[in-house]
């Protein structure tokens, strides 16, 4: 299946929001997004209409979490079947997902680089190497690295840059050996999603 591969900046600039897809990069004034505030003073250039608006933030979430059309609307199908409110499942099915939560442990700077470092079989889920990113996590299992990964020189450095980084609240992390665990399911305002999921859930209603 095809995936995006042009530069994910004109992402941000197609929402008019920074999705934060770069990592680090995202903090500093080299960001796209900032530099065109800048450069506009922050005006919006155009009308949208509500279906434009419900379409950017389904796209919001879909960039955010850098998944496939196809997979988000399976992902937004399975969040009507849970029982509760469909936008904050939608939420929770997103965030539970193997390579946000090595993101979100700060194992990598971005969702696409956890994505690899999941796709190329680093880490392990309750001791079982998978290499599939969309995995859902489930309260209680563990994060960590396969013993192999722990010898090369992008842990050594993790080993270091860890130490300062927050990590989301729903998850606990031994830094020493950098092995993470799901406390609990993240709730709506743990997870502080950057779109509107009663959007989005208007969005498919149509
Ligand atoms: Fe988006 Fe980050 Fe690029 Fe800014 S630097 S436009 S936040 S991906």
């Amino acid at each position: 299946m095809a995936r995006y591969t042009d530069s994910v900046c004109k992402l941000c600039q197609r929402c008019e929001q920074k999705l934060m897809l770069k990592g680090s990069r995202c903090l500093t004034p080299k960001c796209a997004v900032e530099r065109r505030r800048r450069a506009t003073g922050g005006h919006r250039r155009r009308r949208v209409s509500d279906r434009g608006l419900q379409l950017t933030e389904k796209q919001k979430a879909r960039y955010s979490y850098g998944i496939l059309e196809r997979q988000f609307r399976r992902t937004f199908a399975q969040s009507e079947r849970q029982l509760g409110i469909t936008g904050e499942n939608l939420q929770v099915l997103l965030e539970r997902r193997l390579d946000n939560v090595v993101y979100r442990l700060g194992f990598a700077d971005s969702r696409s680089q956890a994505r690899q470092l999941v796709q190329h079989g680093h880490i392990l889920l309750n001791g079982s190497k998978t290499d599939i990113s969309s995995c859902l996590v489930k309260e209680g299992d563990t994060i960590s690295w396969k013993e192999s990964s722990t010898k090369t020189e992008y842990y050594k450095q993790l080993l270091e840059s860890i130490q300062a980084k927050s990590v989301a609240s729903w998850l606990s992390l031994d830094r020493q050996n950098l092995v993470g665990r799901a406390l609990s399911l993240p709730t709506p305002e743990e997870i502080g999603a950057t779109f509107d999921s009663k959007v989005i859930v208007e969005y498919y209603s149509r």
